[in-house]
């Protein structure tokens, strides 16, 4: 259906299609939340989508060695188990042909606009609705879910003369599978999670790789194998059996969160197998000095590789801690003055977590994008929604990041709290609802209070985690139970909710 808003001044001129919901991106958020209102009937919904295709992250990270780092049988939609994962922790495309699989068996697909690149969201007071410009059309949306990734968007380094480099230079989130890095000089700058997998895959076929690191990561061993045809025959049968292996996942790794969180002292045997590790796979004392961090296990994600440090420690590679002075149009400089000949540069230099692209193109009611509103740091109710923001849900909003255990429990979480919340506005015959600052301040202190002494504040690193302020927005610093217990069902107190036959204003912004 088609419609014009007829409000004056702040409203919109085109032709726009009018849905119930609107959902920015269809990664693990976008579609758990689809299929959510898929599996309760409703059908009133778009799923706006810039790429052509579905999988968010698992779609967009194609370097070579891209794989989850958190179990596949916890890493998955808790109703859509897939008992032929082929390894305990999958690779890029066995994700992302089951987030594929999954939206189509949901029936998900039929509700997505690709090639719709969300470029302005604004909130229309007079006709309750959110006008969504896309580059696939205009949409008007009575409520808006914004599930556009906080690992999205990728960061890319100000390095002088960068942008003169001649040769191939490409981010790890945006991989150029054209591109053939057999028998080249290749940089790769970064040492996070996409740079550890992505160096021990091309180490063998590359003439050298040298590694361009600013701080060294705790690195534990990965308990990667493949899962055997009799393993994956009982899941089929036995589904109970993959349930209780993803539950003792679960449990297992919510142990983390009493050494990161609670008390420290239950990282140090985390933190000496980090380093009996390292030990083990590096035999030369200067290199495993440089690849041994100065701060607190944990403090920035855990990472796990078997490989890393064999490739680092080949012949063919070098890490060079220098930091880089510049790249020239076929090299790279670093502080020490050392210029190594390039062919090709891969950035694996990470995202805008803390500065969300998506927050500068949604408008709320005063005409203020969400950008301003949190230009002093990410504020939310629960995470999940913003004063001043009628009828706008965030998923993987602020303080929902996890670095120890599964993303899409957070995900599920927050889809049953953002699907109470329409199940309300239902109920109640309301037009729209809005939380209140009030709520935003006792849900900032909560996270101030949690985080108060974590690993994250207090570890001893600069991490993604944190803000410019140094505060925590990011994470949520507990266990991952408790959110979900906040996020079980809406917390009605703390919304202001309209009525639909209340006589509407507009606020000119
Ligand atoms: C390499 C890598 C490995 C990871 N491994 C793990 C792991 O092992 N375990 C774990 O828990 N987490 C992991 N993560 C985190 C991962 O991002 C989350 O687990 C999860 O996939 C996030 O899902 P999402 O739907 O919130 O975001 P995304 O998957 O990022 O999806 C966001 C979608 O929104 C779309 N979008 C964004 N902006 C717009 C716009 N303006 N208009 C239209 N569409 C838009 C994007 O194209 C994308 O499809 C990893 C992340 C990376 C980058």
């Amino acid at each position: 259906m088609t419609s014009t808003l007829e409000s004056p001044s702040t409203a919109p001129a085109t032709r726009a299609r009018n849905v119930r919901v609107a959902i920015i991106g269809s990664g693990f958020a976008g579609l758990g939340m689809a299929i959510a209102l898929r599996r309760r009937g409703e059908h009133d919904f778009v799923v706006l989508e810039r790429a052509d295709d579905v999988g968010g992250t698992w779609r967009d990270n194609t370097y070579p060695g891209a794989a989850c780092d958190v179990q596949s049988n916890l890493y998955s939609f808790s109703f859509a188990p897939n008992p032929d994962w082929p390894r305990s922790y999958s690779e890029q495309p066995e994700i992302q042909a089951y987030l594929q699989a999954t939206a189509d068996k949901f029936g998900v697909r039929e509700h997505c606009v690709f090639g719709a690149d969300v470029t302005s969201a604004r909130w229309h007071d007079t006709a309750r609705r959110w006008e969504i410009r896309t580059t696939s059309g205009t949409f008007l949306a009575q409520v808006l879910i914004s599930a556009a990734g906080a690992l999205a968007d990728p960061t890319y380094p100000d390095i002088p003369g960068l942008d003169s480099f001649a040769g191939t230079t490409m981010h790890s989130a945006r991989w150029d599978d054209s591109h053939d890095l057999a028998g080249e000089k290749v940089a790769v700058i970064g040492t996070g999670a996409s740079a550890i997998q992505v160096v021990p895959a091309i180490q063998p076929i590359v003439d050298s790789v040298t590694v361009y690191q600013r701080t060294p990561a705790w690195v534990v061993p990965r308990t990667d194998h493949p899962v055997k045809p009799l393993m994956r025959l009982l899941y089929r049968i036995v589904p109970g059996l993959q349930k209780a292996v993803r539950s003792f996942l679960y449990l297992f790794r919510e142990f983390l969160v009493l050494g990161m969180a609670k008390r420290r002292r239950f990282l140090k045997p985390v933190q000496k197998l980090a380093q009996a590790h390292l030990h083990k796979q590096v035999r030369d004392p200067k290199l495993r000095a440089a690849l041994t961090p100065d701060y607190t296990i944990g403090c920035k994600r855990i990472l796990i590789s078997n490989d890393y440090f064999p490739a680092v420690a080949a012949p063919n590679a070098e890490l060079v801690t220098a930091g880089i002075a510049e790249v020239r149009q076929h090299s790279i400089v670093d502080r020490d003055g050392v210029e190594r000949p390039t062919d090709t540069i891969v950035l694996a230099t990470g995202f805008h977590v803390t500065d969300l692209p998506i927050a500068e193109k949604i408008r709320g009611r005063d005409g203020r994008t969400l950008a301003d509103v949190w230009s002093d740091g990410m504020l939310s109710n629960r995470s999940s929604t913003v004063a001043g923001f009628p009828n706008l849900f965030l998923l993987v909003g602020p303080n929902v990041g996890v670095g120890h255990t599964s993303m899409v429990y957070m995900i599920e979480s927050q889809v049953a709290y953002v699907d109470d919340a329409l199940q309300t506005m239902d109920a109640e015959g309301l037009a729209v609802l809005e939380t209140t600052e009030q709520a935003q301040r006792a849900y900032r202190d909560l996270i101030a209070a949690k985080s108060k002494g974590t690993v994250w504040l207090t570890g001893g690193c600069a991490s993604w985690y944190l803000d410019k302020h140094g505060h925590n927005t990011t994470l949520w610093p507990d266990f991952t139970f408790r959110f979900r217990k906040l996020t079980r069902t809406l917390d009605r107190e703390n919304y202001i909710g309209t009525p639909a036959d209340a006589p509407a204003t507009e606020v000119a912004a």
